[in-house]
């Protein structure tokens, strides 16, 4: 059983270009909000902040984690691995701090089936449409006409994990979409009223699908 004042875990999944990074960071804003650094052997983007964005390793120290059993979940990810390590995870919990974590599919189902003693909440951001989405990739540092060809093929993957997620956000706006997160995670800490409507949901999945 969770105690009281312990943290609570946070995941937010999406497929590429949803805008979950610029949303954890937000959320990071908010009192007693941590965000869990992740492992990855990827190379930095020009933006990114050593230590801060990643700890970014080789393959070599990655393994080593994975051998210690420092992780608390990792998976292979477009050709990269990525890990969140247990210890600062537990410690920011046990200290009170919610966790948020921005992490694939594959590692929320890892942090799920562990079952920890702490409460969890996961996200899923969907995109209002393709065709929002498409525009969105074809803006970013990925000017490569094949990248986006091919996070659209990833994306058709990737949205069929929705169901696996306590609640799917659409992210059309991004205030809107931030406000709808912290009114979820407020209505399941502290037993206020939730606005979400599975209906409308699980229509605009089909939508996006089809
Ligand atoms: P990017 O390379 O664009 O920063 O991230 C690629 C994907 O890896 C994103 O979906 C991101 O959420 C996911 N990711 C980042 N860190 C982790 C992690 O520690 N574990 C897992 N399973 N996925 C991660």
């Amino acid at each position: 059983m969770p105690i009281d004042k312990d943290g609570v875990m946070i995941i937010l999944s999406s497929p590429s270009g949803a805008g979950k990074t610029t949303l954890v960071n937000m959320l990071s804003k908010l009192n007693d909000f941590e965000v869990s650094i992740s492992h990855t052997t990827r190379s930095p983007r020009p933006n990114e902040i050593p230590d801060k964005d990643y700890y970014f390793v080789n393959e070599k120290e990655f393994n080593r984690l994975i051998n210690n059993q420092e992780f608390l979940e990792y998976a292979k990810v477009f050709k990269n691995f990525y890990g969140s390590t247990r210890t600062p995870v537990i410690n920011n919990l046990n200290n009170g701090k919610n966790v948020l974590f921005d992490i694939d599919w594959q590692g929320a189902d890892q942090i799920k089936n562990k079952k920890l003693d702490y409460k969890l909440i996961t996200f899923f951001i969907l995109p209002p449409s393709k065709e929002v989405l498409f525009e969105r990739l074809s803006n970013r540092d990925m000017k490569d006409k094949l990248i986006v060809e091919e996070r659209m093929e990833q994306f058709e993957r990737d949205v069929l994990h929705w169901i696996n997620y306590d609640y799917v956000v659409i992210n059309n706006d991004l205030e809107e979409c931030f406000k709808k997160i912290v009114n979820l995670i407020q209505a399941e800490t502290k037993d206020g009223s939730k606005d979400y409507d599975k209906d409308f949901i699980r229509n605009h999945v089909e939508k996006l699908t089809s």
